[in-house]
């Protein structure tokens, strides 16, 4: 089990998720922020800081936002296991379900 970030993170990740993370496995990509299924130990600290509530427990991932579950997986498909976001950087990639989002711009 793992947490997901989904849909209400695309184009907003201001990041605040990143900071609590104690292992270093939120990954950034071009429009949205992804967590490491492999790297993430379960702890929840990320869960309360989000400020629109884009990460749950996989479990518990809306149902009309299942493919994000899909979507942080696969993120890292090529990626393997870093082993550490900060050292990475920004991934200039995005997954499809997210690149096939219309641009949202200031609605949060
Ligand atoms: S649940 Fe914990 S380990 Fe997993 S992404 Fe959130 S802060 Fe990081
Ligand atoms: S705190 Fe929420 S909106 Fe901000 S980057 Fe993390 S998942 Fe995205």
């Amino acid at each position: 089990m793992t947490y997901i970030i989904a849909e209400p993170c695309v184009d907003l990740l201001d990041k605040a998720c990143i900071e609590e993370c104690p292992v270093d496995c939120i990954y950034e990509g071009n429009r949205m922020l992804y967590i490491h299924p492999d790297e993430c130990v379960d702890c929840g600290a990320c869960e309360p800081v989000c400020p629109v509530e884009a990460i749950f427990y996989e479990d518990d991932v809306p149902e009309q936002w299942k493919d994000y579950t899909t979507a942080n997986y696969e993120f890292f498909a090529d990626l393997g296991s870093p082993g550490g976001a900060s050292k990475v950087g920004k991934i200039d990639k995005d997954h499809a379900v997210v690149a096939a989002q219309p641009p949202r711009e200031a609605e949060h």
